[in-house]
C-alpha cells in the first residue's frame, strides 16, 4: 500500500536517509498526523544509517509516497534520548532522537546518540561518562496523543 509518510533527510549527501517520525492514523479518516516534540521546535535527530546528528524545524518535513512495508522504514523503534550535560551546574538538558532496532539496551542506544556529538542548548557537550537520563520509546497512545 502506498502512503505518504511524514520524512525528515539526512544532510549528509552521501546518506540522505529518509527517517520517518512516528506517526499515527486519526480514527475514520486518511489524515496522518505525526509526532512532534510539545517542548522544542526542532528536532535534533541521528541518522541511523550514518551516524549524523542534525537538527531540523518542521519546515524541513517531507511528505513521501512509500510502501507502508518498506524496509527502507526500518529500523523501527523511534527513541527520545536525554543526556547529561557536562557542565555539572548547565540546567540544559541534551535531548536527541533516534531511530534503532528493537532489541538493543538502553546503554548502546544512549552511546549512539552520544558519539554523535550533541550539546545543550548552551553548546555543551554531553557528560563524557555518557550519563543517560532519560531513554523513552516515541508511541501512540491511539486517540490520547503521544507517549513522551
Ligand atoms: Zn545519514
Ligand atoms: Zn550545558
Amino acid at each position: 500500500m502506498q502512503q505518504r509518510l511524514p520524512v525528515l533527510v539526512c544532510p549528509n549527501t552521501e546518506c540522505q536517509t529518509r527517517i520517518v517520525l512516528p506517526y499515527r492514523t486519526l480514527q475514520g479518516t486518511p489524515k496522518l498526523e505525526w509526532y512532534w516534540p510539545t517542548d522544542s521546535e526542532t528536532v535534533a535527530l541521528v541518522c541511523h544509517n550514518c551516524g549524523l546528528l542534525s537538527v531540523h524545524s518542521s519546515d524541513a518535513l517531507r511528505d513521501l509516497s512509500v510502501q507502508a512495508e518498506d524496509p527502507r522504514l526500518l529500523p523501527s523503534v523511534f527513541w527520545r534520548v536525554t543526556l547529561s550535560c557536562s557542565q555539572r551546574n548547565c540546567g540544559f538538558p541534551i535531548v536527541a532522537y533516534i531511530r534503532t532496532e528493537e532489541g538493543l539496551s538502553h546503554v548502546e542506544i544512549g552511546h549512539r546518540v552520544y558519539i554523535s556529538g550533541p550539546s545543550c542548548a548552551a553548546g555543551h557537550p554531553a557528560d563524557p561518562e555518557g550519563h543517560v537520563e532519560e531513554i523513552l520509546r516515541v508511541e501512540s497512545l491511539g486517540n490520547g496523543g503521544w507517549l513522551t
